[in-house]
């Protein structure tokens, strides 16, 4: 089933157009990942899937229904879910409690218990700093504790945006495990990454975003094995 389908979609920064008739498709169960230069609009497609910023053409279903207009928090309750660039945590809260706000609008307790298990058993970290101030963790285990809320929200679609940047090597490939462990637990994921060569092996799909405009797709091997993908996104030489 097609889960989340973008077709056409422009975008805009005032008169700046980040985004030309993009269209792209997530199926349920995939990994798919979105690969570019600095500036391609990695970031503004994905702050338009979760309807942070408003499409000026175009449209975008999930589930098969529009949610083209439909604003960003009730997309949330559909089940898409952010875990945004640079962390974003709430820094004065505890792990605990920025954990709760990832969940605060789910009533379902015996699951969110379940969830809290799953959380503590892909990140063991944060289950032993679970008092301590978010702002004082690493930047490593702020960005766990940033997927770590996303997953409390039990997503149906999860949205990553470079969740491996300013990490440590350890971290890198620890992230990267993690994401595939969400991904074979359920969870469909968008995955944007400078990180080409993790990002690709990982992904079921890619798609190449260049100056707002998707130019080349495949599945994740087909394009790790592209020389001119090589050449242009995996730093060879
Ligand atoms: P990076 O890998 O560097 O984060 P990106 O692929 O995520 O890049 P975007 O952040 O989506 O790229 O930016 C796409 C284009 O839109 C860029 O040319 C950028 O300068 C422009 N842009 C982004 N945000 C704004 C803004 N608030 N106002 C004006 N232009 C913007």
């Amino acid at each position: 089933m097609t889960l989340l389908e973008i077709s056409d979609v422009s975008v805009h920064y005032g008169r700046i157009r980040a985004l030309s008739g993009l269209s792209l498709t997530v199926e349920e169960g995939e990994v798919v990942t979105l690969i570019g230069a600095n500036g391609a609009g990695k970031t503004t497609t994905m702050r338009t899937v979760s309807g942070l910023l408003p499409v000026t053409s175009g449209s975008i279903t999930f589930e098969g229904d529009d949610i083209t207009r439909l604003r960003a928090d009730l997309r949330v309750v559909r089940g898409i879910c952010q875990s945004p660039e640079g962390r974003a945590i709430f820094p004065g809260m505890t792990v605990q409690e920025n954990l709760d706000m990832g969940c605060y609008t789910r009533k379902d307790r015996a699951a969110i218990a379940e969830d809290y298990e799953r959380v503590f058993s892909l990140f063991p970290r944060l289950e032993e700093r679970r008092t301590q101030v978010g702002g004082t963790m690493s930047g490593g285990e702020q960005q766990m504790l940033a997927l770590g809320r996303a997953l409390m929200a039990r997503p149906r679609l999860l949205l990553l945006d470079e969740p491996s940047m300013g990490l440590a090597p350890q971290f890198i490939q620890q992230i990267f495990r993690i994401i595939t462990e969400i991904n074979e637990q359920g969870t469909t994921v968008l995955l944007v990454e400078q990180n080409a060569q993790q990002a690709l092996s990982r992904a079921h799909r890619a798609y190449i975003l260049d100056a707002g405009e998707i130019t080349r797709t495949g599945t994740g091997a087909e394009l790790l094995a592209d020389p001119s993908i090589k050449d242009a996104y995996l730093g060879v030489g």
